[in-house]
């Protein structure tokens, strides 16, 4: 497997570099072909080089006494699902009230203290594999500075929390609390394997700030980026959710969903039923779109049953097409091909 082979330099803590160049030595390696690698983090984010030869010194999430890693100065958002297909779904079953995910905004707006349950999907959805959840600024004259925790919810925080400086935390046992040289938090989560039955994990995130706290995020957009990730720390897929902490969630998408609307002039949309066209009322797309429905009825007839499924298919392949969220739509057709 690729991970066995080749390992991106992002995690080399300064320890562990100075262990590779020492067995270097000792193999009598010249130490000028190592410069010509470019040992370079401001630049490697999906730079590898093959260190089959030093697998003894690799470095591995179960033996990291330190919770620090080496990162580029600005963490990376470019999303790819990779050769594991990667995705994440925010869990709208839950039914809670203290979060509500925008999929016209790509967004989930979320109460501070809440939970918001993701589902986490991998294929094929073997073991031994990581989820690294971090936060980080959308803007780019911010990008680099790390998102923490403000003064006041700090200090009224149990000191002992081991996520006291960290927005964001995972409930899980497993969960290990990272910072990277540059100060950038994250939380790393062991995957395990989908339940017999289930092709995704259920992972619960929790904020512990809001994008208003003046002293932390200071009203900057903000989104977070997970990683998957093996053992040794290599990556294999990331995804991005933009997310804002506030106090009115529902009453926060609403208002930045109209400031899209109104930025994009508001237009009808068609959307393909069948054979047929059909416009949607503007209000009724803006107000419903990003909520999941589900219906369960009895189809009389083979064709008919057939029929309903491709009708239902097609509407959500049209709205991909529209630039709907693939992350949302995808594993809904594919949940209906699925069916018997
Ligand atoms: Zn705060």
């Amino acid at each position: 497997m690729a991970s066995e082979s080749s390992l991106s330099l992002l995690t080399l803590t300064s320890s562990q570099e100075d262990s590779i160049i020492s067995e270097l030595r000792d193999n009598e390696i010249n130490l000028q072909d190592l410069h010509d690698f470019a040992f370079d983090h401001t630049d490697i984010v999906e730079e590898k080089f093959d260190i089959s030869h030093y697998q003894e010194t690799l470095p591995n999430h179960n033996d990291l006494s330190t919770q620090t890693v080496m990162q580029a100065q600005m963490p990376a958002n470019q999303e790819f699902a990779g050769e594991l297909n990667f995705e994440l779904l925010p869990n709208q079953q839950d039914g809670s009230k203290s979060w509500v995910y925008s999929a016209k905004l790509q967004k989930v707006f979320i109460e501070m203290e809440k939970t918001l349950p993701l589902w986490v999907k991998w294929s094929p959805p073997h073991g031994q594999l990581y989820v690294r959840a971090g936060m980080a600024f959308c803007e780019p004259t911010h990008r680099s500075d790390p998102v923490t925790r403000c003064h006041n919810h700090i200090a009224l925080s149990d000191q002992n929390i081991p996520y006291l400086r960290h927005v964001l935390s995972c409930k899980h046992n497993g969960a290990r609390y990272c910072e990277t040289n540059t100060g950038h938090y994250s939380v790393l989560v062991p995957l395990g394997t989908p339940e017999p039955g289930t092709d995704s994990v259920q992972m619960d995130f929790t904020f512990h700030c809001k994008n208003s706290c003046s002293t932390g995020i200071n009203r900057k957009p903000t989104e977070v980026i997970f990683t998957l990730e093996t053992d040794r720390a290599e990556v294999l897929g990331r995804r991005k959710l933009l997310v804002r902490i506030c106090s009115c969630p529902k009453r926060d998408r609403g208002k930045e969903e109209k400031e899209l609307r109104e930025s994009s002039g508001g237009k009808k949309r068609k959307i393909m039923l069948g054979k047929k066209y059909i416009s949607l009322p503007v209000e009724q797309q803006h107000e419903t779109e990003s909520e999941i429905f589900s219906f369960n009825v009895k189809i009389y007839g083979r064709d008919n049953y057939e029929t309903v499924k491709k009708v239902t298919s097609s509407v959500m392949a049209q709205t991909l097409v529209d630039g709907g969220p693939s992350a949302v739509i995808q594993p809904l057709i594919e949940y209906i091909k699925r069916l018997p």
